[in-house]
């Protein structure tokens, strides 16, 4: 399974377009691929899918930063709306971040760039960040207690 939720592996599924190896067919595509350059904390790769005007705002520093405190879990896909070189992709990303667990639900606005697909902004769905205790279960659905699973 790819860190993005799809039944392909990782090498077949968002590794060929992290590597550019392939270009995203679509926005969703894009955003998995995004997501799961966050799971290998490849900074680089989520700086260059942003849209040019973002670039300035979101640096590779911040983006690392991030990437290497929070542990992503899972991502779900709501929806996915494509008109000509413009789309919009509802999703939420589940992630553990110094001991909470935390759900970054957004609506996000991809662009066609230079002949790709890139991320430009989005609205944010607030969620309540939820502390989580050594022998909770660990919501990553590993049927593990926390302090056995990601709270090691
Ligand atoms: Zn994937
Ligand atoms: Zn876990």
């Amino acid at each position: 399974m790819c860190y993005c939720g799809t039944a392909q592996a990782f090498e077949q599924c968002c590794a060929p377009i992290i590597n550019g190896e392939k270009k995203a067919d679509n926005a969703e595509q894009l955003m998995r691929s995004r997501y799961s350059a966050y799971c290998v904390n490849n900074s680089e790769y989520i700086h260059n899918t942003y849209a040019l005007a973002k670039r300035a705002e979101n640096s590779v520093r911040e983006i690392k930063l991030f990437a290497e405190l929070a542990d992503f879990i899972k991502l779900t896909v709501n929806s996915f709306n494509e008109q000509g070189d413009s789309a919009q992709v509802h999703f939420k990303a589940e992630y553990i971040c110094d001991g909470y667990y935390c759900q970054l639900e957004e609506v996000s606005n991809f662009i066609i760039e230079e002949g790709q697909w890139r991320y430009l902004d989005g609205t944010l769905t607030p969620h309540n960040e939820t502390k989580l205790g050594r022998n909770d279960m660990c919501p990553c659905d590993s049927g593990k207690k926390f302090k056995k699973c990601h709270g090691s």
